[in-house]
């Protein structure tokens, strides 16, 4: 127990961190990353990639190792209200075997950790866990361990993916080129769209609890917000047409987003074609049906988890014919910067097409 002078310290010292909350907002996610970790140093020679990347890489002498981990919150990640938790556990492995794809890494293993509130039940811990098994079978992942603990409110899950590769397959966010070409898998937007559906639906619902959610005709952007799937199959398929992208990232933050890191990383600036940005028809009307333009929802809407990547040119006939692969730009000189062609032939800067606050601090 603290007496009471201490107490007054410790008041002190909250009050102080109040005022001081406006300037963690203004840091945002990365610039809180990079102030809290920029004093710690690398000096171990297997520690080949540290902060910075979708995963860390180590070297195990012979095969490079690649690891990432990320947390999900109840209600800040996911919403019980209309996610299944046999969706949340498969989401919580695929956003993060996403992670190991971006470095053109097959995931291996996997560590799970939850805390859990005293409103869960057994039955529904158990869901959670079908979800993972589904996920950990359908992506060929061993799991190998983790952490069990409480929470006062809410479920949190803290997920480790582990895969490893010989260092020549191994992508970056680092090695795009001037003239490499930009390419994404799949289409973008669409879990955001799904996003916007789910939630208006739940305002419906708690207006009036005999509305029943109208989900007719959403069952593509929908599935792609609550069980969004790891490109592992593009790994796969780069493979086996045998390219080795520049650099890679995964789409979770929304396209502009990863454009920028990507750019950032590999010090080069990008020109983005608006017309070859792949969006699904079912997005492209939901989101004109929510006044938005489709657009803006691909440039930044997240959790797409499609892959991003660069390839040089001459590998573009390699990867012409696949129907899932979209070339929508090419990397150019970095003082060019990041630029967007509309469809109306305007060059606009990529950052301007940003919803400021759109993102939550994730
Ligand atoms: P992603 O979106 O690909 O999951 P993040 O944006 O979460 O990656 O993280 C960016 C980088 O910062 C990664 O290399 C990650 O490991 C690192 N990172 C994030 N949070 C922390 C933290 N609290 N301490 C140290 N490193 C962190
Ligand atoms: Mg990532």
């Amino acid at each position: 127990m603290h007496n009471l002078k201490e107490m007054k310290e410790l008041r002190k010292y909250i009050m102080f961190e109040h005022k001081d909350k406006a300037h963690i907002n203004s840091l945002g996610e990365f610039g809180l990353i990079e102030h809290l970790t920029k004093s710690f140093t690398i000096t171990k020679k297997e520690t080949k990639q540290s902060i910075g990347d979708d995963a860390a890489i180590i070297d195990c002498g012979g095969k490079q190792q690649v690891i990432s981990t990320d947390m999900l919150i109840e209600n800040i990640h996911f919403d019980l209200m209309y996610a299944p938790l046999v969706h949340v556990g498969y989401k919580a492995i695929a956003s993060n075997v996403s992670d190991i794809c971006a470095m053109n890494v097959k995931a291996s293993q996997v560590l799970v950790s939850i805390a859990i509130s005293s409103k869960y039940s057994l039955q529904a811990v158990e869901e959670l866990y079908v979800g993972v098994r589904a996920a950990c079978e359908k992506y060929d992942l061993e799991l190998i361990g983790g952490d069990t603990s409480t929470s006062v409110t809410g479920l949190v899950i803290s997920i480790t993916v582990i895969g490893y590769a010989d260092e020549k397959y191994i992508v970056k966010r680092s090695g795009a080129k001037v003239g490499d070409l930009i390419c994404v898998s799949g289409d973008l937007g669409g879990a955001y769209m799904g996003l916007q559906v789910l939630e208006r639906e739940k305002q419906v619902f708690l207006e009036s609890k005999d509305m029943q959610p109208d989900l007719e005709g959403k069952d593509y952007i929908v599935g792609r917000q609550l069980r969004p799937e790891a490109r592992k199959d593009i790994i796969d398929l780069l493979e086996e047409l045998q390219v080795i992208p520049s650099s890679m990232i995964d789409i979770s933050d929304g396209l502009s987003s990863e454009l920028f890191h990507l750019s950032k990383n590999s010090n080069v600036g990008v020109k983005i074609y608006e017309d070859k940005v792949p969006i699904d028809q079912q997005t492209y009307d939901t989101a004109l049906e929510f006044n938005l333009s489709p657009t803006t929802c691909a440039m930044n809407g997240g959790e797409d988890y499609e892959l991003l990547f660069t390839i040089t040119q001459k590998d573009y006939d390699k990867i012409k014919n696949s129907m899932d692969l979209s070339v929508i730009g090419y990397c150019t000189d970095e003082h060019e910067g990041r630029e967007l062609i509309t469809k109306s032939g305007n060059v606009v800067p990529l950052e301007a097409q940003g919803w400021e606050n759109f993102k939550s601090f994730e």
